[in-house]
């Protein structure tokens, strides 16, 4: 059994839940700090990364936050998350919670593709994974300890770093629950492994 928490300041909360449910999972709704301590991994929604920073700030959950990553369990960014996780962002100065050795850049595909829907190669996740890309991000460069698990034309939209995934579209508006298999699986063995508490 793990505990697979998603935060839920804003965006899409309960579709993430709706992914994530299996028997062996308990998936918690976090919206208190005190949550973050029950959980063995942490979901990061899509919505608008600069209103989710604000609304982290506000309830002051970064250093909470980044707590968490730091104690060795696994962190599930989607599109805005995605953004939360990257050290650096085209046209800032500074990333949010700097989790993943990566540039991305905001709303990279333009006014045209403001939104649109694919099937993707994802490593070790399927060869036809269905991705819905929202005023997406995308990633521009990666660190040497970065995976690119996919891209989109020639683009990259997913990556894994260790125990932080993140992909740039949002797998859970769809019926394929592939992707957060993959991230309950690397839930499931870090918490086998141990991690220190936080
Ligand atoms: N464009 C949004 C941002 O910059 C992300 C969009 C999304 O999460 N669907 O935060």
């Amino acid at each position: 059994m793990v505990k697979v928490g998603v935060l839920a300041l804003q965006g899409a909360v309960r579709e993430h839940v709706t992914c994530l449910q299996a028997p062996d999972v308990e998936v918690i709704v976090v919206k208190k700090i005190e949550q973050l301590s029950e959980l063995d991994g942490l979901v990061l929604p899509g919505g608008e990364s600069t209103t989710m920073r604000r609304l982290i700030d506000k309830y002051e959950f970064l250093e909470p936050l980044k707590a968490f990553a730091a104690s060795g369990k696994p962190v599930f960014g989607t599109c805005a998350g995605l953004i939360l996780m990257a050290k650096d962002i085209v046209g800032q100065n500074e990333g949010h919670l700097s989790l993943m050795n990566m540039t991305v850049e905001r709303n990279a595909f333009g006014r045209q593709r403001e939104s649109f829907e694919a099937d993707l190669m994802v490593t070790d996740v399927g060869d036809d994974v269905r991705a819905v890309f929202i005023r997406a991000p995308l990633i521009k460069e990666v660190g040497e300890n970065v995976e690119i698990i996919s891209k989109f034309n020639d683009e990259i939209v997913a990556a894994r770093e260790g125990r932080f995934l993140a992909c740039s579209f949002h797998p859970e508006l769809t019926d394929d629950h592939r992707f957060h298999q993959y991230f309950v699986k690397m839930v499931a063995q870090a918490k086998l492994k141990g991690v220190k508490s936080v």
